[in-house]
């Protein structure tokens, strides 16, 4: 986030693309197909640049993070910091959602016409494949697959054993950092490119998705949006100001540009280099902190996705006149959770998790037709949340580790 030359910030500049795409997205709704031909391309270059960086961007900036705590408990501390902070607050976004859902009547008086429905069962790892398959046997491999968690996982090692082995270490540590540094002066660049990436990835959306397709699922769009608005509106602010000690101002404004960006690619993962700066330049938090809370939050922590499965699966079973008991809608909650970690930080990937929870309730899983052709306005509201919740976390531990605002932007040399 350099200065800018036209005198415009990059914030306002990426809601001048947004506006501009949805107004041309409404113009070409009687041509998507120009859209997708012609504007589409933009955003997928766009796409293509930051996915080009996440995985060196995720690898070395963990392992540093890792390798930089001067004491290995520490890594502990903060790990189990962050691990509370997230499934506290995924739990608190399911039952916002599901509170809404039951009281706004979410399925309401939408009745299905049945027997046309189809949808393919996706795979939905169970979760305890989830939980054997994070140590990478080949960790190699699982970069080359792009496996985030994986990645995560062997980056946390490696660091760990960098940090064991001290002065020995150096010259790996150096070559990381190298990187690192790199990674995060490349996405200074592709930032600036943003809004017209953010142009490219709406107009298709809005031009294939006219309002007249969301009508049907109008309440049930709404009672998301209003469940993930509560959500920040509650939770993260509360926890910024009063665990994080921060003025909700300076949160919400430094947020904007990660918050449209995921608004926008629907990927908590490519949003991820444009989170880090922003909690690093932008809100003080140490870089120890940062690189090892936000790469996480992007792969585990999804308070969007799971109100949206929550939320989700509440409308499947109204609009299949299934009436869910409590504990049913505790199942729900345990189930949603597990299954918004286990979500990958890409667009889409929250529809085919959703599957799991359905299956939790022994809800149909073909409703999930039902929703999937509006998952794109879901998943923009959901991505957004789930990456604001990053960033809150990353401002709340760093607080309480001491590591907040040590350097804010205005004294950092250079
Ligand atoms: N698109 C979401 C994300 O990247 C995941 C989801 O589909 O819910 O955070």
């Amino acid at each position: 986030m350099q200065k800018k030359k036209s005198g415009l910030s990059l914030p306002i500049r990426i809601l001048i693309g947004l506006v501009l795409g949805i107004i041309v997205g409404i113009l070409l709704q009687s041509n998507p197909e120009i859209a997708d031909k012609y504007i589409k391309p933009l955003g997928t270059i766009f796409l293509n640049l930051i996915k080009l960086i996440i995985v060196p961007l995720v690898f070395s900036s963990l392992l540093v993070g890792v390798a930089d705590l001067q004491d290995v408990t520490k890594i502990g501390k903060i790990g189990l910091k962050t691990v509370v902070y997230f499934l506290a607050t995924t739990a608190i976004a399911l039952f916002i959602g599901l509170l809404l859902g039951n009281v706004l009547n979410v399925g309401g008086g939408f009745v299905i016409p049945t027997g046309d429905i189809t949808y393919e069962a996706a795979t939905a790892p169970s979760f305890i494949d989830t939980l054997v398959g994070i140590i990478p046997s080949n960790p190699l491999n699982s970069i080359v697959l792009g496996q985030m968690l994986q990645i995560i996982v062997f980056a946390l090692i490696l660091g760990a054993g960098l940090l064991a082995v001290g002065e020995k270490g150096r010259p790996v540590f150096n070559f990381f950092n190298g990187i690192a540094e790199a990674m995060y002066s490349i996405t200074g660049g592709i930032m600036k490119l943003a809004p017209i990436g953010v142009f490219g990835l709406i107009t298709p959306v809005i031009a294939n998705n006219g309002p007249g397709v969301l009508l049907p699922l109008s309440r049930a769009i709404l009672v998301v949006y209003l469940a993930c608005f509560l959500h920040a509106a509650i939770v993260y602010s509360s926890t910024v100001k009063y665990l994080g000690k921060m003025s909700l101002k300076k949160f919400y404004k430094a947020a904007f540009a990660p918050w449209a960006m995921a608004f926008t690619t629907s990927s908590s993962s490519g949003t991820l280099p444009i989170t880090l700066e922003t909690a690093e330049k932008e809100l003080g938090v140490s870089k120890s902190v940062a690189s090892f809370v936000l790469p996480l939050g992007a792969t585990i922590n999804m308070d969007g996705t799971a109100i949206y499965q929550g939320v989700g699966a509440l409308f499947i079973a109204q609009v299949y006149g299934i009436d869910l008991t409590i504990s049913q809608q505790l199942t729900i909650v345990l189930t949603a959770t597990l299954a918004s970690i286990g979500t990958a930080g890409v667009p889409g990937a929250g529809m085919i998790m959703l599957a799991m929870v359905l299956q939790g309730v022994g809800l149909p899983i073909e409703g999930i037709a039902l929703i999937a052709g509006v998952d794109r306005i879901f998943d923009m509201a959901r991505t957004s949340i789930n990456v604001l919740g990053d960033l809150a976390c990353s401002i709340v531990v760093a607080k309480s580790e001491g590591e907040l605002g040590l350097a804010p932007p205005e004294e950092v040399a250079e």
